[in-house]
């Protein structure tokens, strides 16, 4: 699956390298070590709040590079470098930007069948999280070394993106009250898009991810004396059929939401009538307002079920990551960043995506965007048989460095 690459996209990444010498060739340089670290980080993959190899990695390489300062235990296992440039940042408004990147991997048992597989059973690097650790380095790297910016940047490495709320542990513990980090800026690889393009929207452009759990209680019975029960899995049937009109009845067809329902536990034999049902599933929307009217809605339908089948229902609805909000003047100039790394013709408008992330949290603290960086043709996020794309290395690493050095400009 991996690095084939079509005629055409090697083509455009030909002309891309030779357009774009000054910043590519310097970062290529940096391209194999940047890809050994990837490569090591995949071998060693750590669950959300336990990167402890992997934060140990970081902080290690983060003091090698001569960074001013090191910070290590942010929200459990993230770690902070921070970079000053050669001249102070003055009376800019801007004076210090942060860059941030995600440490954790997946309990997914990997089948990339590629030399530098997981080396741990049952866990892998299955959303690219090496990647961005090693290009964020490799930025880091590189600006430790050249220093042309005024001002600082604050590289951020972070634990438990995938469903642990590692941003916001570190905002907890203070992330951008010890840094002085104006605006925040976030990368996610993203298959199916060509190695050497972006894709970027302003405004919304991952969803929330909200929990629903429901427990429904019934009254087991005889299968042939269904009078005598309340049926949890006829109740449970119901539910999800009415949930599933809150999309196709509630929701402005304009507008975006998902509700799916993914697990539905009852009975374990065939002439029983259970006495309880399970559901579990998740609530995406890309608005506040809609995050509200959707769970509003799964509410009352579940009060309205319990009162028309007798049956008691319990809901637990749990607000999982907000919606990930891009600022208009800060991804106007990520977008700027990217055409000038990529050529303008290999950076996208794309929709937003109903899939989450915890970037989420750092966007309502401080301004900034969440941009993607393409993985060509690998296969999916959180797929046993995906692996990062070393090619992007090139284009993501030069993103951040030009992005620091363009924003804190000297
Ligand atoms: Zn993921
Ligand atoms: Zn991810």
């Amino acid at each position: 699956m991996k690095h084939a690459s079509h005629g055409t996209q090697s083509a455009h990444q030909r002309s891309n390298r030779v357009c774009l010498m000054p910043i590519v060739n310097r970062v290529a340089d940096l391209q194999a070590d940047i890809q050994a670290w990837r490569r090591d980080i995949h071998q060693h993959p750590e669950l959300g709040y336990e990167e402890r190899r992997t934060s140990a990695f970081v902080a290690e390489r983060l003091r090698e590079f001569g960074c001013d300062e090191v910070a290590t235990g942010l929200g459990g296992t993230g770690v902070v470098g921070v970079i000053r440039g050669k001249k102070p940042a003055g009376n800019s408004p801007v004076q210090s930007i942060g860059l941030r990147a995600d440490m954790d991997a997946l309990p997914i048992e990997e089948a990339s069948g590629v030399p530098h597989a997981s080396r741990t059973s049952g866990k892998m690097h299955a959303c690219g999280h090496d990647g961005h650790t090693a290009m964020l380095l490799g930025a880091a790297r590189y600006l430790a070394e050249t220093r042309n910016f005024a001002g600082e940047a604050i590289v951020i490495f972070q634990p438990a993106e995938e469903g642990g709320a590692g941003a916001a542990a570190m905002i907890k513990d203070g992330l951008f009250e010890r840094f002085r980090i104006d605006q925040v800026y976030g990368m996610h690889n993203l298959p199916g898009t060509p190695v050497g393009a972006f894709a970027i929207r302003p405004g919304p452009i991952m969803a929330s991810t909200d929990a629903v759990n429901i427990l429904i209680e019934g009254r087991g019975g005889h299968a042939a004396r269904p009078h005598l029960s309340i049926d949890s899995v006829m109740v449970g049937a119901q539910l999800i059929v009415a949930l599933q009109s809150i999309v196709s009845r509630n929701v402005d067809p304009l507008e975006s939401a998902v509700v799916s329902i993914c697990e539905f536990h009852a009975g374990n034999t065939r002439n029983v009538i259970p006495q309880t049902a399970e559901l579990r599933g998740t609530v995406r929307t890309l608005t506040a307002e809609m995050r509200a009217l959707v769970e509003k809605r799964v509410r009352e339908v579940v009060e309205g079920t319990a009162r028309a089948t007798g049956a008691r229902i319990d809901l637990e609805y749990v607000r999982g990551y907000p919606v990930v909000v891009n600022h208009l003047a800060e991804t106007n100039l990520a977008i700027g960043v990217a055409k000038e790394v990529a050529g303008s013709g290999n950076v996208r408008e794309r929709p937003p995506l109903m899939g989450g992330e915890d970037f989420a949290y750092m966007l309502e603290q401080r301004p900034g965007a969440f941009i993607f960086c393409g993985n060509g043709d690998s296969a999916g996020l959180h797929h046993p048989a995906y692996d990062f794309n070393d090619d992007a290395i090139v284009f993501g690493t030069s993103y951040w460095i030009k992005l620091v050095e363009n924003t804190l400009a000297a």
